[in-house]
């Protein structure tokens, strides 16, 4: 077998590379972390738009394949907030939690969708490949479940009768915004790193 190709997982957040080191398993890589002290801004205005804000720095910094997520929650009652601003939302997850259930507090339409967009850099620091992936659900009133991260907690999609803290990786994997976006990316992504 090819030495492995190394890829850089373009995330602080440990929530996020511990799913992409589950999806993306079954692939010959030699996953590694982001450089700790590199900190990309996001002025995108839209998911995809930081997605190849964050692909690009990255990939242009460690001189490897870079592979992005720029995700977050759209709450219809709240017009798509808080959106690309998820996780600038409140300091911690906790507290993104409250504040998105005190705004909520009395609506009647709680219906959500998750998106994540993907974007692949190559080592020259051209995105390469792009996909995005959203699962719909609603805001439970009170968080439920203790695995994932983020908004997980409170994320309840009706078609598995759980939330994404309920979840198994497995089962998050199969219907997430995450998931569902890395099926689209995963075969594009053998063949661009085999050729
Ligand atoms: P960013 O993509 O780094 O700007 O941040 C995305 C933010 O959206 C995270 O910090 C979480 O708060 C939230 N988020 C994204 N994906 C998930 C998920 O799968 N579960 C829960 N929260 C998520």
């Amino acid at each position: 077998m090819a030495a492995p190709t190394g890829l850089v997982i373009a995330s602080g957040n440990a929530g996020k590379v511990r799913e992409f080191q589950h999806l993306l398993a079954a692939l010959n890589l030699a996953i590694e972390a982001q450089p700790e002290d590199l900190e990309v801004e996001e002025t995108g205005s839209t998911f995809a738009e930081n997605a190849r804000l964050k692909a690009v720095a990255v990939a242009s910094a460690t001189g490897s394949w870079a592979l992005a997520d720029d995700s977050g929650l759209s709450v219809h009652a709240l017009g798509g907030r808080p959106g690309v601003h998820s996780a600038r939302y409140a300091s911690s997850d906790a507290a993104r939690i409250a504040r998105l259930l005190g705004e909520l507090e009395g609506a009647k339409d709680r219906s959500a969708e998750f998106t994540a967009a993907l974007a692949v850099a190559d080592p020259s620091g051209n995105v390469r490949l792009e996909v995005e992936g959203r699962c719909s659900g609603f805001i439970l009133p009170m968080p439920q479940g203790s695995g994932g991260f983020g908004y997980d907690p409170v994320f309840f999609v009706p078609t598995t009768g759980l939330t994404y803290a309920e979840m198994d990786k497995s089962l998050k994997s199969e219907i997430g915004h995450r998931g569902r976006a890395f099926a689209q990316l995963e075969p594009r992504l053998r063949s661009l790193l085999n050729s």
